[in-house]
């Protein structure tokens, strides 16, 4: 995804805006970058996109404010903002009680037709925990069904042998006159012949066969947020299908899958992790290494340590897909009773078997395991 433009900068207006004046900036914007209006400039629906999501946030107090301390990373996982349904149904508010029809007068070609948009796409995306720990940007290769160039997806040999529908006449939809209980009613219905676009090809393109679209193989970037978990969805609008002889893109739907990790586990934001040392360690202290997913670290084992003990490594677990801050990773100290021993050893052990300090004495420091619990993981 490309680097996103501040959402200042997006509808030219100060920090100290005011919502007047941000109402009065996108209505601006939004006119300009207008899709209807650019038929000719392909980047104009992006930078309509854009003004809209950027409208959608500094018109919302609380969005404003977020947006405000934190920038876009404040502003969650949906990579793509709103969708053009969306976008149409702001102009309620923006233009006046008509919308966007109203506002245009003569509506949206064809008058009163929805704008079709087309299939969303599924893809499932596997993640290492380094990858969930840290966000990534992933290039992901897909099949999707694009306008066709060669009739600017009106499926319409040179993009103009079409002609409006003689059973609707160009507008989507056919009225019917209904008998009933309570006398005649008109109810109106997608028309059958064009499907509800309106017009009908008279001549059909020779590279899409009259489908307006073709299959197309494409490398997409999705930044990935750091703190995703299994199942997310992330949603990226306009990347998914074109619909047959026009309108917009559905979206492409990524839902995130973990690998599991081969020694670390993930409890939320923190890593677990259990250790085993041997008791000679854990009675007279070391230095170990342990992996993290940044590497191994070396960590301290104080002589006397205790099994069932828990190590917390500040900041090493994952960044909280909000913002806010870093999970931890915690060590859960085991230490390893050997289940064989050797004659030697056992001569070794006997010695100590009587041994003064090698009595259990747990005193007051040491914490049973249910307030072991209540203390870390509150
Ligand atoms: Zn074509
Ligand atoms: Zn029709």
């Amino acid at each position: 995804m490309a680097q996103k433009r501040d959402y200042y900068e997006v509808l030219d207006v100060a920090k100290t805006a005011s919502p007047e004046e941000i109402k009065k900036a996108y209505r601006k914007v939004a006119i300009k970058f207008h899709p209807d209006k650019n038929p000719d400039d392909p980047t104009a629906e992006d930078k309509f996109k854009e003004a809209a999501e950027a409208y959608e946030v500094l018109s919302d107090e609380q969005k404003r404010a977020r947006y405000d301390r934190f920038g876009h990373q404040g502003m969650g996982s949906n990579g793509g903002g709103p969708n053009m349904e969306d976008i149409f149904s702001q102009f309620g508010d923006i233009f006046g009680g008509g919308g966007f029809e109203g506002f245009f007068g003569g509506g949206r070609s064809g008058g009163g037709r929805r704008m079709k948009k087309g299939s969303n796409l599924r893809i499932k995306l596997k993640l290492d925990l380094e990858e969930v720990a840290n966000g990534i940007e992933k290039k992901i290769k897909v099949k999707r069904y694009v306008a066709c160039n060669t009739c600017s997806g009106t499926g319409a040999k040179n993009g103009t042998d079409l002609k409006d529908c003689g059973t609707c006449h160009g507008q989507g939809q056919v009225k019917r006159v209904v008998n009933t209980m309570l006398g005649q009613m008109v109810s109106s219905s997608t028309c059958p012949t064009c499907n509800g676009e309106g017009k009908v090809v008279t001549s059909k393109c020779d590279v899409c066969h009259g489908d307006g679209r073709q299959l197309q193989e494409e490398i997409i970037p999705i930044n990935i947020p750091a703190g995703v978990a299994e199942g997310m969805q992330l949603s990226m609008n306009g990347k998914g299908n074109y619909p047959e002889r026009g309108g917009v893109p559905g979206d492409l739907l990524i839902q995130i899958e973990e690998e599991p990790h081969e020694f670390l586990k993930r409890d939320g934001n923190n890593i677990m992790f259990d250790q085993y040392i041997t008791f000679v360690d854990a009675a007279l202290g070391a230095s170990i290494e342990v992996p993290t997913i940044e590497g191994k670290v070396k960590i301290k084992v104080d002589p006397g340590t205790q099994p069932g003990k828990i190590l917390r490594l500040r900041g090493k677990g994952i960044k909280d897909l909000n913002g806010y801050g870093r999970g931890d990773q915690l060590i859960h100290i085991n230490v390893w009773t050997p289940k064989v021993v050797n004659s030697q050893e056992r001569e070794l052990l006997e010695k100590l078997r009587d041994s003064q300090n090698f009595t259990p004495n747990p005193g007051k420091n040491e914490k049973g395991f249910f307030e072991k619990v209540k203390e870390y993981f509150q």
